[in-house]
């Protein structure tokens, strides 16, 4: 029977409960058989995290511990320079059955500037793409992304069928909550209490993270 894997790749800057509730809404709305955070170990597009590959992905450790088919994903700790998703998902593919359906997990705003990734238009040879959507967005799509829609994009998540090729949109509870603002929290003193987990909240204190003198 093939497996349904789904990967959600970020900085988690700390993991907090956006992340959490969006990939259980995932896991639930496409029957998966497993659901991988996996923390990157210098993202791509952005500044370099405030604490260590391996302390981000302590936290997640910590925050799936005990939740069923949420798995923490620590290949991309061990590499001193940022990959590029491609070559995640190929590698990925090569550890799979055949017909094993893989779910690449994007937030809106990725989805969006898709066509500026490596080799982008490869994606859908190994995946599956689930583009996580809010409320609040209305960017417009670039043309490219369009024609893509058009002929790779399906109404019902649940209907992707076949290991990769399919675009498809889920809508997700709203939980306003973003790793920089439990940074910025954290660097005045303030308490991020109830907005990542609980087991991430004693990490956090226990090795003095994002406090204002780290
Ligand atoms: P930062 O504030 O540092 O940019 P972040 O909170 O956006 O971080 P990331 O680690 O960059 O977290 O995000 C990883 C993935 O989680 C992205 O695909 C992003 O769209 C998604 N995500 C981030 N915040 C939320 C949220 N509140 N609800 C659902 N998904 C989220």
């Amino acid at each position: 029977m093939a497996k349904r894997i789904g990967l959600l790749g970020g900085t988690f800057d700390p993991v907090h409960i956006g992340h959490m509730r969006s990939v259980l809404e995932v896991v639930d709305v496409l029957a998966l058989d497993e659901l991988r955070l996996m923390p990157c170990a210098q993202p791509l597009h952005r500044d370099k995290p405030q604490v260590s590959a391996r302390q981000r992905f302590e936290m997640v450790h910590l925050a799936v511990e005990g939740i069923p088919l949420l798995v923490a994903d620590a290949r991309e700790l061990t590499r001193d320079q940022p990959s590029y998703t491609i070559d995640i998902l190929e590698l990925i593919r090569t550890e799979l059955a055949e017909d094993d359906q893989l779910f690449l997990l994007l937030g809106w705003d990725a989805f969006c500037v898709l066509p500026s990734w490596y080799r982008w238009q490869e994606l859908l040879h190994y995946c599956h793409i689930l583009v996580l959507q809010r409320q609040d967005v209305d960017n417009k799509l670039p043309d490219a992304l369009c024609s893509l829609l058009a002929t790779q994009s399906v109404n019902d998540p649940s209907a992707m069928t076949g290991p990769n090729g399919s675009i498809a949109f889920v809508w997700q509870t709203q939980l306003a909550v973003s790793a920089t603002q439990i940074r910025q929290l954290l660097a005045r003193g303030k308490s991020v209490r109830f907005l990542v987990p609980d087991a991430v909240l004693a990490y956090i204190n226990a090795h003095g993270l994002y406090c204002a003198l780290h």
